[in-house]
């Protein structure tokens, strides 16, 4: 199964993600991890990526779509990936069915974790990554609205979204992940 996990700054991706991995033994794709990897690096690009990050905004579409499409090209995606992070832009959402086609494989999912904003602002201020500040925060929160938001309802007019409610207990959520995946997987 290839799935996405979608939701804003802060609203459990990563954690759950890390869940649907291990139980469905397919691997973790987290954009937001490599990127923080490849910003690690001393090279003009690495100095980008790290600036570019630390502002709050998104890194190019040509360069996610270069790392997502050598990722996914990877002998370990045979079976299916979740990808956290990914698409952010609707740049991005095309970009993606184009690597997907190419490989002759598809979205079987897009699962929205749902966290108001309120929540997802308390949540990062407590978290304390680098680019956790709270002037960052209002910004990942900004672009998340105007840019990321609408390839939700991208998805939502292709029929392939699904929304679990992110606020409560880690285990609780992913229970219902799972109730609702495994839904997926019978109807599909
Ligand atoms: P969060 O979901 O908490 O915002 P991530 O680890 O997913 O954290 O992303 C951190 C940062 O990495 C983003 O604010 C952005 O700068 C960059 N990033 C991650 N994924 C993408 C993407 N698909 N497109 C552009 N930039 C991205």
């Amino acid at each position: 199964m290839n799935i996405i996990l979608f939701g804003g700054p802060g609203a459990g991706k990563g954690t759950q993600a890390l869940k649907i991995a291990q139980e469905y033994k397919i691997p973790h794709i987290s954009t937001g991890d490599m990127l923080r990897g490849a910003a690690q690096e001393t090279s003009p690009l690495a100095q980008k990526i790290k600036d570019t990050m630390q502002r709050g905004e998104l890194v190019s579409d040509e360069l996610l779509r270069e790392i997502v499409a050598e990722r996914l090209n990877k002998s370990d995606c045979t079976h299916g990936v979740i990808l956290d992070g990914y698409p952010r832009t609707l740049g991005q959402a095309k970009d993606l069915e184009e690597i997907l086609n190419k490989l002759g494989k598809k979205i079987d999912t897009v699962l929205y974790i749902a966290v108001p904003e309120e929540e997802l602002v308390r949540r990062l201020s407590l978290r304390g990554r680098a680019d956790d500040t709270l002037d960052t925060i209002k910004n990942r929160l900004k672009v998340y609205m105007s840019t990321t938001r609408p390839v939700l309802d991208y998805y939502q007019e292709k029929g392939l979204l699904q929304t679990v409610e992110g606020v409560g207990d880690i285990e609780a959520i992913f229970k219902k992940v799972k109730e609702t995946l495994a839904g997926k997987k019978l109807r599909s």
